[in-house]
C-alpha cells in the first residue's frame, strides 16, 4: 500500500480522495491553484503545495509542477479524481516513469477508451452491444450516405475525437445529409484540430444507463449494477439515480454480467464505468469513462462498497476484496449536483457563501468543499456540493429528498436547489417517466419559469 498520496485536483472529489486515504492510514498531499489556498482539501491535507496561477492549464494540468509536487513530498502514487488529468493516458505514463503509481488504470486501456471509433470497436470485439453505425470514420460524402440508408435515418454524425457533447450533427433523411456531414466535419475541425467523423443509428427517446464496474488487473471484475443519468441539460448531467425505475431485473443482471465479463477478458484494472443509451429495452454502448465519476457515491449507498477506497487499495496491487455474488444492490439513491449557478438561466454565480447550512438525518449525504465563508472561484466548473439521498424503496428516497432539499440553507451565491425542489415534486420524476430529452423540453416549456 502507498505511504503518500497526491491528489491532483482540487473541489468535493479532492476532499472525497483525501477522506479515503485518511480511512487506510495514508498520508496525503493537497496540491492548488493560487484561487484555491483557502479550499477545505487544502486546510485537511497532510502537506500542501502551491501549483500555480488560477488558470488550470498552469496549474491543475500543468504536469511538470505536479511531478515537482511529487518529487518535492515524496508522494508515490497519484489520484487524479475526474476531469482535469484523470483520462490523461501520457500523464500516466509519465507518472510510471517517473517511479509513481498512477491511481487509474493501464495507460493502454485509458487510450483506447479516448478515442471514440477505437472505444466503439473494443466494446463490440468485447461482445458489449453498440449503436449500429459505420465501421470506423467515414471520409467520403458519398461512403455516409451509403451507411446512413442502410442503418436508415434519423443518424448523428459524431467527432471521432469529440467529447462534452460537441460536434454532434443530426441528419433527420437524405436532404439534409450533406449539410451536416460538412457542418460536423467543420465543428470537429474547429473543437478539435481532426474532421474524421462516424455515424450512428440517431436513437430518439433513450435513456443514459450507465453501468459502474471494478477489475483488479487480475482477471477478477465485477459489475455494481446501474445509474440513469437521463436527466440531463446540455448533454450535462444534472440528477442521477440508482436502481434506474426503468429496468427489471433481469435486464440489469444481462447488461451488467456483459460489462463485468468484458472487463475481466480486457484485463482492466480500476474503477470504470460503460455508458449506454437505452431505448426499448436494447442497450448501445456510447462510451466508457476509466476513471471514478461525479455520480460514484449512488452506486456506494445501494452497495455500501467505498468506491474511491477499491480504487486506491486495486491500484497499489490488492486483489477485489469481493465477487460478484458479494455484491447487493439495496434500497435506491438518488444524487442532486447543487451548481452555483442560477436555476433558471444556469449562469455561474461565483462569489462568498455566507449561509451553508447542511441537511442531515438518516440516508442523507451530502459530498461538498464549500463552507460558511468559502468563496466559490470563477475559473473552474460550477460544482458546490452534490446531495446524496438513500431509502429503502425508491418512494422512501423521493419523500427523504424532498425533506432533505427543504432543509439545504444556500445564502450569497444562486444554486440549482430550487429546481431540484421543483423536480422532486414533478409527477413525470415520481413515476420514473423520463428520457434524456425530458428536462431540456420541460426547460423550454418554462419549468423554472415565475
Ligand atoms: P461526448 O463524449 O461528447 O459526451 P457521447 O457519445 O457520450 O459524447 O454522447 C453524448 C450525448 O449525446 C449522449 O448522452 C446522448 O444524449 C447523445 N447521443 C450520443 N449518441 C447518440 C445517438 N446515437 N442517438 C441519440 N443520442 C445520442
Amino acid at each position: 500500500m502507498f505511504d503518500k498520496v497526491l491528489i491532483a485536483n482540487r473541489g468535493e472529489i479532492a476532499l472525497r480522495v483525501l477522506r479515503a486515504c485518511k480511512e487506510l492510514g495514508i498520508a496525503t498531499v493537497a496540491v492548488h491553484s493560487t484561487a484555491d489556498s483557502d479550499a477545505m482539501h487544502v486546510k485537511l491535507a497532510d502537506e500542501a503545495v502551491c501549483i500555480g496561477p488560477p488558470a488550470a492549464r498552469d496549474s491543475y494540468l500543468n504536469v511538470s509542477q505536479l511531478l515537482a509536487a511529487c518529487e518535492i513530498t515524496g508522494a508515490d502514487a497519484v489520484h487524479p479524481g475526474y476531469g482535469f488529468l484523470s483520462e490523461n493516458a501520457r500523464f500516466a505514463e509519465i507518472l510510471e516513469e517517473h517511479g509513481i503509481v498512477f491511481i487509474g488504470p493501464k495507460a493502454e486501456h485509458i487510450r483506447v477508451m479516448g478515442d471514440k471509433i477505437a472505444a466503439k470497436q473494443t466494446a463490440k470485439r468485447l461482445g458489449i452491444p453498440v449503436v449500429p453505425g459505420s465501421d470506423g470514420g467515414v471520409t467520403e460524402d458519398a461512403e455516409a450516405m451509403r451507411v446512413a440508408r442502410e442503418i436508415g435515418f434519423p443518424v448523428i454524425i459524431k467527432a471521432a475525437a469529440g467529447g462534452g457533447g460537441r460536434g454532434m450533427k443530426v441528419a433527420l433523411g437524405e436532404h439534409d445529409m450533406s449539410v451536416a456531414l460538412s457542418t460536423a466535419r467543420s465543428e470537429a475541425k474547429a473543437a478539435f484540430g481532426d474532421d474524421a467523423v462516424y455515424i450512428e443509428k440517431y436513437l430518439q427517446k433513450p435513456r443514459h444507463i450507465e453501468i459502474q464496474v471494478i477489475g483488479d488487473g487480475q482477471g477478477n471484475a465485477v459489475h455494481l449494477g446501474e445509474r440513469d443519468c437521463s436527466l440531463q441539460r446540455r448533454h450535462q448531467k444534472v440528477w442521477e439515480e440508482a436502481p434506474s425505475p426503468a429496468l427489471n431485473a433481469e435486464e440489469r443482471e444481462r447488461i451488467g454480467s456483459t460489462c463485468a465479463k468484458a472487463m475481466a477478458d480486457l484485463g482492466y484494472l480500476g474503477v470504470g464505468t460503460v455508458e449506454f443509451l437505452y431505448e426499448n429495452g436494447e442497450f448501445y454502448f456510447i462510451e466508457m469513462n476509466t476513471r471514478i465519476q461525479v455520480e460514484h457515491p449512488v452506486t456506494e449507498m445501494i452497495t455500501d462498497i467505498d468506491l474511491v477506497n477499491e480504487q486506491i487499495r486495486i491500484a497499489g496491487g490488492a486483489k477485489l476484496s469481493f465477487t460478484q455474488d458479494d455484491v447487493k444492490l439495496n434500497g435506491h439513491a438518488i444524487e442532486c449536483r447543487v451548481n452555483a449557478e442560477n436555476p433558471a438561466t444556469f449562469r455561474p454565480s461565483p462569489g462568498r457563501i455566507t449561509q451553508w447550512h447542511v441537511p442531515g438525518g438518516l440516508g442523507v449525504r451530502v459530498d461538498s468543499h464549500a463552507y460558511q465563508g468559502y468563496v466559490i472561484p470563477p475559473y473552474y466548473d460550477s460544482l458546490a456540493g452534490k446531495l446524496i439521498v438513500h431509502g429503502k424503496t425508491r418512494t422512501e428516497c423521493l419523500m427523504r429528498l424532498r425533506r432533505a432539499l427543504d432543509e439545504f440553507v444556500v445564502d450569497g451565491i444562486e444554486t440549482t436547489l430550487p429546481l431540484f425542489r421543483t423536480l422532486v415534486r414533478d409527477p413525470d420524476i415520481q413515476d420514473g417517466r423520463y428520457d434524456i430529452h425530458w428536462l431540456e423540453k420541460r426547460l423550454a416549456n418554462g419549468l423554472m419559469d415565475g
